[in-house]
């Protein structure tokens, strides 16, 4: 293992130093909001501007666009991250009532799809929807047929009971949906019944057991 030299955050009186780096594009409005919310809530941060032009080739990295497309240039991002050792990064995403639709055709919209269910948790929890003008169906959304394990009481059936609160709710039947919905979600993130695909112990019919016992509590 490499030691690491702790380097002491910015701090004096309470309030923290920090390097702003707007960058180029939007970046410097953006940047501009965040100062304008940060000054009106008065978060104790002091920001230290500094301005790259992407235009200006120099030896500065900086979060901003890299104009050259050479191959042997390494972008001021990577640059960056590189020279303050930051080797790992994170994102969470979430989606916002109201985070758009992605239109593609059938092939890219399996590919986004499955990758999605997998950052999720895999092939067992997420359903999927298919609509036309006069049927609507209501799936797993990864449309496995877990051939392997089927009969084995093994199989996450989170995916399929999904679908069928997918398909209450198209139906009108908002009262049912909301039952099983928030049982299920108390089996899966309060109680932690899970099978083994998602990093569980219980069988099938063992969380089949917990939904029921959390609706008949609700
Ligand atoms: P394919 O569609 O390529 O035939 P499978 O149907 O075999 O793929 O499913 C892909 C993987 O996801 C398999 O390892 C399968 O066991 C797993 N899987 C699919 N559905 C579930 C589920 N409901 N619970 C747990 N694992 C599942
Ligand atoms: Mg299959």
């Amino acid at each position: 293992t490499r030691k690491q030299k702790l380097i002491p955050k910015a701090h004096y009186g309470g309030r923290h130093a920090v390097t702003m780096l707007p960058g180029g594009g939007i970046g410097p409005e953006c940047m501009g909001y965040v100062r304008d919310i940060f000054k009106y809530i008065g978060a104790p941060i002091d920001f230290e501007v500094v301005d790259i032009d992407p235009d200006v080739d120099n030896d500065d990295d900086g979060n901003i666009e890299t104009k050259s497309e050479a191959a042997y240039v390494t972008s001021r991002n990577v640059a960056l991250r590189n020279e303050l050792d930051m080797y790992v990064y994170v994102m969470n995403c979430k989606s916002y009532p109201g985070f758009d639709v992605m239109l593609m055709t059938n092939l890219y919209g399996s590919i986004v799809s499955n990758v999605v269910c997998g950052l999720l948790g895999g092939a067992g929890l997420l359903s999927g929807r298919n609509y036309g003008d006069h049927y609507a169906l209501f799936e797993p959304g990864t449309r496995n047929t877990g051939t392997a394990i089927a009969g084995k009481n093994v199989a996450n059936p989170i995916a399929m009971l999904n679908a069928s609160v997918d398909m209450l709710e198209h139906l009108g039947h908002h009262f049912h949906a909301n039952l099983i919905r928030r049982a299920l979600n108390k089996t899966i993130n309060v109680d932690r019944v899970l099978t083994t695909d998602v990093g569980g112990t219980s069988t099938s019919s063992e969380v089949v057991e917990s939904i029921l016992g959390n609706i008949g509590r609700s």
